[in-house]
């Protein structure tokens, strides 16, 4: 399929995400292009919800590129935690991602496997240079595991499992795309992207 012409800029430096929104887009007409500026470290993530937070981003890279721009903003809750770490997954106890699994699995030592349930939420903004806004949402449930496991992915993967067993480290990357909340996330907004490029 042709890509349309018009690119759409990503606004995320995170290399997780990055990957998975390649693979995400890749059989879709949707150019995607890097923002030429590093965003997320630019851009603070001071809103209160992970909405405000991807149309922040979303908003200022359209402003500074004059495309459209499409900006994530995502996180892992844990029930058992009362929702934490949320919308501050990236920075719960630190900036790395594995200190901040390992603050998981620690408040969580003495949790038994059924309250051990948490959740992925992606908050997805598509912005224009006007300032137009449009979001999609996707969530995917599982538990978070008593150890890690696996090599693959990024983030929380390691600790996070949907079958109950394996964790999403341990997936194939096509398999995480189709039940992750980036995955949803993004099958939400392709037609929304497909409708405003073709106006
Ligand atoms: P953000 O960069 O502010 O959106 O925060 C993303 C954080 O949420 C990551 O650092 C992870 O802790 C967590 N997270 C979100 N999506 C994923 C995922 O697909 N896999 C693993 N961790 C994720």
């Amino acid at each position: 399929m042709d890509k349309m012409s018009a690119p759409i800029v990503l606004a995320t430096h995170n290399r997780g995400k990055l990957e998975e929104f390649r693979r995400l887009f890749a059989s879709t007409d949707v150019h995607l292009r890097l923002d030429d500026f590093s965003t997320e470290e630019i851009i603070e993530e001071t809103g209160v919800t992970y909405r405000d937070n991807a149309e922040l981003k979303a908003r200022e890279v359209a402003r500074r590129t004059g495309h459209w721009a499409l900006a994530d903003d995502s996180g892992v809750e844990v029930d058992a935690l009362g929702g934490l770490p949320g919308v501050n997954s990236a920075r719960f106890v630190s900036a790395d991602s594995w200190e901040n699994s390992r603050e998981i699995l620690l408040r969580l030592m003495e949790t038994p496997w059924a309250k051990r349930t948490a959740m992925m939420r992606a908050v997805l903004c598509l912005a224009s240079p006007q300032g137009l806004v449009f979001f999609s949402e996707g969530v995917v449930e599982g538990h978070i595991l008593t150890w890690p496991r696996g090599q693959a992915g990024f983030g929380v993967d390691p600790i996070f499992s949907v079958d109950g067993d394996t964790s999403l480290a341990e997936w194939s990357q096509e398999l995480k795309d189709r039940v992750s909340h980036r995955g949803m996330a993004v099958q939400g907004i392709i037609p929304i992207i497909q409708q405003v490029m073709a106006l």
